[in-house]
């Protein structure tokens, strides 16, 4: 068997067309877009690209984008006043601090002054307490598991009553991820197991899975004979195992793997995603729909 592939680089693109209607009906309608600001505190590489990249899409979907770059000696008073200022805004309904933080701020005393109402990337606890709660308390579920989710949903698979193994607790992945697959819902309704480093035995929870997500950070740690034949599988693992030159750049660029051994895996799962080019590109997706939904709910349009 060779599974089907879902794409996330294709499921991204229909759904920023989707929110880029919605952005321009609101605007027609209402002369207002959503407003995203993205706070990143020094120059650290990685943060410097994933917000330019944030940014980038902000901007193509029409959205203001307000880009708040501070040094890394700014003070942890400092950059609260910078974050009251934004959650006084009314033109801003998204606020973004790019992790991590320097090492004299504390970061959850940070991401805790966000206004929960523009927690878009929904780390705030009164935000992990409404996904907890389920329903139409949910208001920002987290990026990631949310583009899981949608993953999961657009590309058919049925998720009423299926057995849903997650491999990986954290917060920003495993423990979201699984409790939105048991709600009661649409896309949802799911048994779920969670494994972790203390599990017994890895293999004989996987085998069950009808829906066997993978968010642990080990290259290849998921066998082709864990997966249930016909299952899908979702890898969320981003691993660097080397570096290569980019044929169209002709630069180095990082030889990423995921948690699953892709190519055995494909033969017996129903459906699975590709390292890159899979869960990757849904995160920032996601951080755009939580921002146009924020501004919805203030408009009593959700
Ligand atoms: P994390 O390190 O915070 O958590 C990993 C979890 O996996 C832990 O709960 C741990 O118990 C479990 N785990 C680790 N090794 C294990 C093993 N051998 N057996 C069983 N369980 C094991 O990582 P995270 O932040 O959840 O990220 C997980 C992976 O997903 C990473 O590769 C990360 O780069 C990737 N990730 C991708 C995206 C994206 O594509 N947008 C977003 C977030 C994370």
């Amino acid at each position: 068997m060779t599974a089907k592939l879902i794409k996330g680089t294709e499921i991204r693109e229909q759904i920023l067309a989707e929110i880029k209607e919605e952005v321009e009906k609101i605007k027609a309608e209402h002369g207002v877009v959503p407003g995203l600001v993205t706070i990143l505190v020094g120059e650290n590489p990685a943060s410097v690209s994933y917000v330019t990249a944030k940014i980038k899409t902000a901007k193509s979907l029409g959205f203001k984008e307000v880009q708040d770059n501070q040094p890394d000696d700014i003070s942890e008073e400092a950059l609260l006043e910078l974050i009251d200022k934004y959650n006084n805004d009314d033109t801003i309904h998204g606020i973004l601090v790019q992790l991590p933080l320097p090492k004299h701020i504390d970061e959850k005393k940070v991401l805790n002054a966000i206004d929960p109402d523009k927690d878009v990337d929904g780390f705030h606890p009164v935000n992990v307490g409404r996904l907890m709660i389920g329903g139409k308390e949910v208001k920002f579920p987290p990026c990631t598991p949310a583009g899981i989710q949608e993953m999961i949903v657009r590309a058919g698979v049925e998720t009423e009553g299926a057995e849903v193994v997650v491999v990986g607790r954290s917060n920003i992945v495993g423990k979201p991820i699984a409790v939105m697959m048991m709600q009661k819902g649409p896309g949802a309704n799911a048994t779920v197991t969670v494994v972790h480093t203390r599990t017994k035995d890895l293999a004989s929870h996987c085998k069950r899975a009808d829906i066997l997500i993978v968010a642990a950070g080990v290259p290849g740690l998921v066998k082709p004979e864990w997966i249930k034949p016909g299952a899908c599988v979702i890898d969320v693992g981003v691993n660097r195992v080397g570096e290569k030159i980019s044929e169209k750049t002709g630069k180095k660029v990082a030889i990423l793997r995921g948690d699953v051994d892709f190519d055995a895996a494909k033969e017996i799962a129903g459906w699975i995603t590709p390292v890159p080019g899979g869960v990757g590109p849904m995160t920032i997706t996601m951080l755009m729909k939580n921002t146009l939904n924020s501004l919805k709910y203030k408009l009593g349009l959700a």
